[in-house]
């Protein structure tokens, strides 16, 4: 199984979690700080394990939410 990275919408809480892709598109992630099953998966579960040709390495800023 991919582990997907998550974000609460109730209590904002990011974490990750190892769960078919069907299981996160479908709101079945509890988040573990609140137990709500309010979390919404994030998108930025590519590759970051090395083996680039560089210049892949961004600043992570708020890119892709909201
Ligand atoms: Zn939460």
């Amino acid at each position: 199984m991919p582990m997907y990275e998550f974000t609460c919408k109730t209590c904002g809480t990011e974490f990750e979690e190892l769960c078919t892709s069907v299981e996160a598109e479908a709101g079945k992630v509890e988040c573990p700080e609140c137990g709500a099953k309010k979390a919404v998966k994030r998108l930025s579960t590519f590759a970051s394990t090395g083996g680039g040709a560089g210049g892949s390495d961004r600043g992570c800023g708020s890119a892709g939410f909201g």
